[in-house]
């Protein structure tokens, strides 16, 4: 049997890659505007950086990463989400030396040894940005709007932005107490994951999709009832902000982002219509993750999108552009003479940034013809012996059949000229 590609993996093949396209190319303009630059850094790190920076409690360490033994025989992970990478780079690289904060975006791909579903990915990829070296609450928004423009770039509707604060350690800890005062007595009615989760990260058990979680959980303290001061305080200004911004959110108090380094605001977007993995982004606040992977204290905020995700809601909203780019011309050379001439021509043409092509298997006029209008060509330049001892080149116009001819010294700024018109 033929080779297949891994489960979990998919070929971006033409006539899907130009939605991937617009996608980017919108995101990176959102992200200019924004005044975020890029990064880009290796598909591989040390495992630690993960176990570290992700968390050894979270599903991704605990059991979604791809882990092997180099040559050196040291263990590397293919990276499963990239905000402990930025933080590395960040530390690595001396970033927290130049101005601050630091704003970066990344587009790539990511890697979970997950069970492959619609909307999960074992090689799947993400659009994120971290911002590095700023803890007021106006970065909060920033981010948080530079979501929900994008989407409305995109012509995304019916979108729900959730947003909390998780708090910070002082005023989680006696969350955490609280919370596991509440929950003590129906423990046994947990999932075996909560049960698990009621020590070491009880905050988790709030935001278990598991339906008799969520009803142990009714009426429990919300670590919105807990925040201190300082967090109430920021949160509330974040909401201000989003507000006056025309930002549209929901406070959820349920939501929680698993890992022990989130700080004050959390946040994820949904959108129904994709199925059960209706989460295309989520984000928040980390003030001690920088700390945690050995750089100095920094405060950091970002959000990870999931790209396939956002696509598919793209494609069920109607929001994709229609099709792939039509050739605009090609060139039908016959004979071996013409044939040379007329790539010499293809090439002029092609270095003034006019995309044009031609004829590569040797077949006839009349097929010619027909593959340059299957390929939605506009123009037919042909070249024959006859145009060749004449000098002339024959420009048609496919969509009204009529044709002209110029000479072939002049062929390319006319054709030129025809280009920059749009015929
Ligand atoms: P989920 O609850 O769907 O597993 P997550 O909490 O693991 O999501 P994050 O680590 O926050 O997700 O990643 C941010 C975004 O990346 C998600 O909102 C989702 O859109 C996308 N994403 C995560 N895992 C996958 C995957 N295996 N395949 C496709 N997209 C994914
Ligand atoms: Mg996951």
């Amino acid at each position: 049997m033929a080779i297949q590609r891994p489960k979990g993996t998919q070929d971006l093949l033409p006539g899907i890659i130009e939605q991937w396209q617009y996608l980017e190319e919108t995101i990176r303009s959102v992200c200019r505007e924004y005044g975020y630059e890029e990064i880009r850094t290796p598909m591989f790190e040390a495992t630690e950086l993960f176990q570290r920076g992700v968390g050894q409690t979270t599903d991704i360490v605990k059991k979604e990463m791809y882990t092997f033994q180099d040559k050196g025989d040291r263990s590397m992970t293919l990276r499963p989400e990239l905000t402990a990478s930025v933080c590395r780079a960040y530390v690595e690289d001396k970033l927290y030396g130049q101005p601050q904060p630091v704003k970066l975006y990344y587009i790539g791909p990511m890697f979970r040894y997950e069970r492959p579903q619609s909307g999960r990915f074992r090689q799947f990829h993400q659009f994120g940005v971290e911002v590095l070296g700023a803890d007021q609450p106006i970065v909060d928004a920033e981010v948080i709007s530079l979501v929900w423009n994008l989407y409305k770039r995109l012509g995304l509707s019916g979108l729900e932005v959730h947003v909390n604060s998780v708090g910070c350690p002082v005023c989680r800890a006696s969350h955490r107490e609280q919370l596991q005062e509440f929950l003590i007595s129906r423990k046994k009615d947990l999932c075996n994951d909560c049960q698990e989760r009621f020590d070491r990260n009880p905050l988790r058990i709030l935001d278990c999709k598991n339906p008799s979680c969520q009803e142990v959980t009714v009426g429990a303290p919300t670590t919105r009832d807990t925040l201190c001061e300082d967090c109430s305080t920021h949160f509330e200004k974040v909401l201000a902000i989003l507000g006056r911004a025309g930002v549209v959110y929901r406070v959820n108090p349920r939501l929680v982002r698993g890992l022990d380094y989130y700080t004050k605001t959390a946040f994820e977007v949904m959108v129904e219509e994709i199925g059960a993995q209706s989460a295309i982004c989520g984000g928040g606040r980390y003030d001690k993750l920088v700390e945690e992977i050995g750089g100095p204290a920094t405060p950091g905020i970002g959000f990870a999108m999931g790209i396939e995700r956002v696509l598919a809601a793209l494609q069920v909203q109607n929001k994709l552009p229609e099709e792939k780019p039509k050739q605009f011309a090609m060139l039908i050379a016959l004979g071996e003479k013409a044939q040379i001439e007329g790539f010499a021509l293809l090439t002029a043409l092609r270095s003034k940034g006019i995309p044009v092509g031609m004829d590569l298997l040797g077949r006839s006029l009349k097929n010619q013809l027909k593959s340059a209008n299957r390929q939605g060509a506009s123009l037919a330049f042909i070249l024959g012996e006859e145009e060749l001892d004449r000098n002339v080149l024959v420009i048609r116009d496919l969509t009204s059949g009529e044709q002209m001819e110029v000479p072939l010294n002049d062929a390319v700024e006319e054709i030129f000229m025809k280009y920059q018109r749009g015929v």
